[in-house]
């Protein structure tokens, strides 16, 4: 059975693999279509394309864009020219709004007397900082013991260093893509729940959405792939994978049906 996994991250963001590694992980769990979705930043594909080539992976290429609107509103770009000058222009912007509201929550801990400094956090470069990577210095210090614990007590809504998030509008998340000549899919839509506006933002340029993910329930994958044809656009599947050590450490996939991925299949390599 040939698995499909287009949302995967790499250390480029808040995965704890590296690309090759991921590679060989998306092998061993049988993936044979691939995507790696780094957060707001293309920097992992340098790696990972001839990481994919080696392994035998088919695969398209991913970003997964934070919007401002809700914590869990993303767009998954597909299809994009990771070296595009003017996409990547976009997607460090991106990633100074992220810096500011990093900055603002370890100001928030600060104040509950928990010290991390900006340069503490492991990440390297031009690499994508999030609260994940808050997290794994709260967990290094011994402050939670995972990830999960780090957002239910001091980094997700509700919580004491909670910062609202401050990406760009979803207009501007689907514009980046489709500018750069990729599609734009709606990501775990089951984890937006009431904002989602389909009708609107197909009229942006909306073009699927990610029906097969792993916390959607039989019932929720059929509803979004019904709501997906109402509105015409296509569905796809992902993971979410973000390495081991994480919550989100099984890689795993989704059975490959054509009759549900011929659209996104038009842009493997
Ligand atoms: P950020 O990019 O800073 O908005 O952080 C969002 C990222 O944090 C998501 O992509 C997940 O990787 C991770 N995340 C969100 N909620 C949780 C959670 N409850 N437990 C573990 N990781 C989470
Ligand atoms: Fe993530
Ligand atoms: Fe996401
Ligand atoms: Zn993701």
């Amino acid at each position: 059975m040939a698995l499909i996994n287009l949302h995967t991250h790499s250390t480029y963001s808040d995965g704890t693999l590296a690309p090759a590694e991921l590679a060989r992980a998306a092998v061993k769990a049988g993936v044979k279509y691939f995507s790696l979705t780094d957060h707001d930043g293309t920097g992992g594909w340098g790696e990972m394309e001839p990481a994919l080539k080696e392994a035998g992976l088919t695969y398209c290429y991913g970003v997964e864009l934070s919007t401002g609107l809700h914590e869990n509103l993303h767009i998954l770009g597909y299809g994009v020219n990771p070296a595009d000058p003017a996409l990547n222009a976009r997607l460090a912007e991106f990633r100074g709004r992220r810096v500011v509201r990093i900055k603002k929550i370890l100001e928030l801990l600060r104040g509950l007397g928990i010290e991390i400094a900006f340069e503490d956090l492991p990440v390297p470069g031009n690499r994508t900082v999030g609260r994940p990577q808050v997290a794994d210095v709260l967990r290094a210090r011994k402050v939670v013991s995972n990830r999960s614990q780090a957002f239910k007590r001091y980094l997700g809504p509700g919580a004491a260093a909670y910062v609202a998030p401050n990406g760009p509008p979803v207009e501007e998340a689907i514009r980046a893509v489709t500018d750069a000549g990729g599609k734009a899919v709606l990501a775990h839509p089951g984890a937006v729940g009431k904002v989602i506006d389909l009708g609107a933002w197909k009229d942006m340029g909306l073009a699927g959405i990610e029906a097969f993910y792993p916390a959607h329930t039989g019932a929720a994958t059929r509803e979004f792939v019904a709501l997906a044809a109402r509105h015409g656009l296509f569905v796809t599947a992902g993971t979410d994978f973000h390495g081991p050590g994480t919550e989100r450490g099984d890689m795993g996939g989704f059975e490959y049906q054509e009759e549900y991925f011929s659209e996104i299949r038009k842009l493997f390599i």
